[in-house]
Order: structure tokens, then C-alpha cells, then sequence
């Protein structure tokens, strides 16, 4: 059985990460959504209240639901991510690429993790079309500012966000 961990902030989900995990899902027979607890980094959402909405969104476009559901677990680490891994046994890191301003930051990742544990590999999954320009950091910043943004995450999500941000 093939694991994959998909590691990020998911401050909060949007429809792009749902996007990464679908499509990583024809690869891989299980997928770990892991919440980066990071305290250094200001978030939004609670990795609580962010494993909440991951759980929600995860499993809800298709019919073959529980299915999907049962292959994708979500969970939260801290710490160095290839420890994380080597503690799951999955030897693959998921990631997305939007344009090309991610490709740099995600290679220094996908190298530096390299040199930490050479059995681990990260692979990349394209953002589409659609899911191009978004990002949690984007969509925060638009809902703060008044933009209405629920097409762009689950649909859990958008009140959500704008209860957090007292709109
Ligand atoms: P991080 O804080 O580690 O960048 P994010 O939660 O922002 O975490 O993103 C996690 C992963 O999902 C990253 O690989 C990021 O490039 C990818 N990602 C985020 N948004 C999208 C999107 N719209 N389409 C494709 N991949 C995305």
C-alpha cells in the first residue's frame, strides 16, 4: 500500500487542496493530510478547528464518498516533516504547484528534505486551471477586505471564515 503524506498550513483548506488530494488519490492508495502545527507562525484557524474543516471537505463531490473518505486520514505533526514520515512508514510527500513563484520554495523543500532522509521522495501534482491563483493567504486576505470568496473553498469553509473574521 502506497502512502502519501500531503504536509501544509491549510489556513484554511481551499478547493485547490481538495483538488491535490483528488488527483493524488488516483496515485497513491492512502493519503495523510498533515497539519503543520508550527507556533512560530500566526494561523488563523486552530489546527483543531483546521483538521475540522479538512474532515469535512474531504469526500463530499462524489458518490463513492465513503470510499474516498477511508483513504484520506488527517492528522497534525510538528517538527521535522521526514520524521513525521519515517513515524507513518510513507515514503512519498505530496505537494502542489501553482504558478511559478512555488517552484522555488518547493524545490529548497523537496532538496533539503532529500538530504535529511534520502528514502523519502516529494512529488507534485499541478494545480488546475481553475485552482490556479488561489491560496489560503489570498482568499484570507480578500475575505478581509469584503470579497466574497465561498466559490473558492469548501463549502464548509466560507462561513466559517467569515465568522472568524467577524463578517
Ligand atoms: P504551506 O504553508 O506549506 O505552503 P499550504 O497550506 O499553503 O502550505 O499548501 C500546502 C500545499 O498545497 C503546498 O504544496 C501548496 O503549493 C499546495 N497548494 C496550495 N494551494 C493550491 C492550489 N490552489 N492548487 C494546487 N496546490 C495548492
Amino acid at each position: 500500500m502506497t502512502t502519501a503524506i500531503y504536509p501544509g498550513s491549510f489556513d484554511p483548506i481551499t478547493n485547490g487542496h481538495v483538488c491535490i488530494i483528488e488527483s493524488g488519490l488516483v496515485a497513491f492508495d492512502r493519503i495523510i493530510v498533515a497539519v503543520l502545527s508550527n507556533p512560530r507562525k500566526s494561523a488563523l484557524f486552530t489546527v483543531n478547528e483546521r483538521i475540522e474543516m479538512i474532515r469535512e471537505s474531504v469526500g463530499k463531490t462524489s458518490d463513492k464518498d465513503e470510499v474516498r473518505r477511508s483513504r484520506v486520514e488527517v492528522d497534525s505533526f510538528e517538527g521535522l516533516l521526514v520524521d513525521y514520515c519515517n513515524q507513518k512508514g510513507a515514503r512519498v510527500v505530496l505537494r502542489g504547484l501553482r504558478a511559478v513563484a512555488d517552484f522555488e520554495y518547493e524545490l529548497q523543500m523537496a532538496n533539503m528534505n532529500r538530504h535529511l532522509e534520502p528514502n523519502i521522495e516529494t512529488m507534485f501534482i499541478m494545480a488546475n486551471d481553475a485552482n490556479f491563483y488561489v491560496s489560503s493567504n489570498l482568499v484570507k486576505e480578500a475575505a478581509k477586505l469584503g470579497g466574497e470568496v465561498s466559490r473558492l473553498v469548501p463549502p464548509s469553509v466560507g462561513p466559517k471564515l467569515y465568522a472568524k473574521l467577524g463578517r
